[in-house]
């Protein structure tokens, strides 16, 4: 199946942290002019809740409760791509510390929690196709779709990219930080026992530490339409 046929178009873009994939799939759903969904997002906004009510992140019981009682949504942006919404209100600006991060990676290891999330990102993007980003996407939450990306980069260049992308937001941080806390959100997210991040030969393999984003979502872009 090739984009533009009546089925929705589903792009699954999964890869560890700090790798870019945000950019490259928002990119690349606006050229194939499809929705785009960050559904690491939607794990924050619950790793959002779970701090703003003081609860311990390694508190399964707690942790459930409180996400079966949020609110999460997805509107949509005026650029079409989905927003996620928390009681609500957007969480964009509230959702990028490196406490949420921590607090994330902790309770996406419960399969409560990502029962819930997989349900709306699978109800979302079923309506409009989308291009959606995170670990879990071509395993588990859109396991047939033909066209199933996974994108890594040396760790150096994804501790590096991360640790400016903090900085330019004025965030406290230092380089040793952002390389600690991104070592122990893969460990954490690779070893989990519900989806954890792995890949399959179904995935078309890219390893951008040496390419722009316009040469990944070329790439991308070329695959999905057989050039
Ligand atoms: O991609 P991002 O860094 O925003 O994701 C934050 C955390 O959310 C990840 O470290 C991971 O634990 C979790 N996540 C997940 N499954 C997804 C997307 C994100 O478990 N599909």
């Amino acid at each position: 199946m090739t984009a533009g046929e009546s089925h929705p178009l589903i792009v699954a873009i999964d890869g560890p942290s700090g790798v870019g994939k945000s950019t490259v799939a928002r990119r690349l759903a606006e050229r194939l002019r499809v929705p785009f969904l960050d559904t690491g997002a939607m794990y924050r906004a619950i790793g959002l809740k779970v701090l703003e009510s003081g609860a311990d992140p390694h508190d399964r019981k707690m942790v459930v409760a409180l996400s079966d009682a949020a609110d999460v949504r997805l509107g949509r942006r005026p650029d079409g791509s989905f927003e996620v919404l928390l009681d609500g209100e957007p969480v964009e600006s509230r959702i990028r510390t490196p406490e949420v991060g921590e607090a994330t990676s902790a309770i996406s290891t419960y399969p409560e929690v990502r029962q819930r999330m997989v349900r709306l990102q699978r109800e979302a993007a079923t309506h409009f196709g989308a291009v959606l980003e995170g670990r879990d996407i071509g395993t588990r939450v859109f396991p047939d779709t033909p066209y199933k990306f996974f994108l890594d980069a040396r760790s150096d260049v994804r501790f590096r990219r991360r640790f400016e992308e903090l900085q330019a937001t004025g965030q406290p941080v230092t380089y040793a930080d952002v390389e600690e806390d991104i070592r122990r959100r893969d460990l954490r997210d690779s070893t989990r026992i519900d989806s954890p991040l792995t890949r399959d030969d179904s995935y078309v393999f890219i390893d951008a530490s040496d390419l722009s984003v316009e040469e990944v979502v070329e790439r991308m872009a070329r695959e999905i339409e057989g050039e």
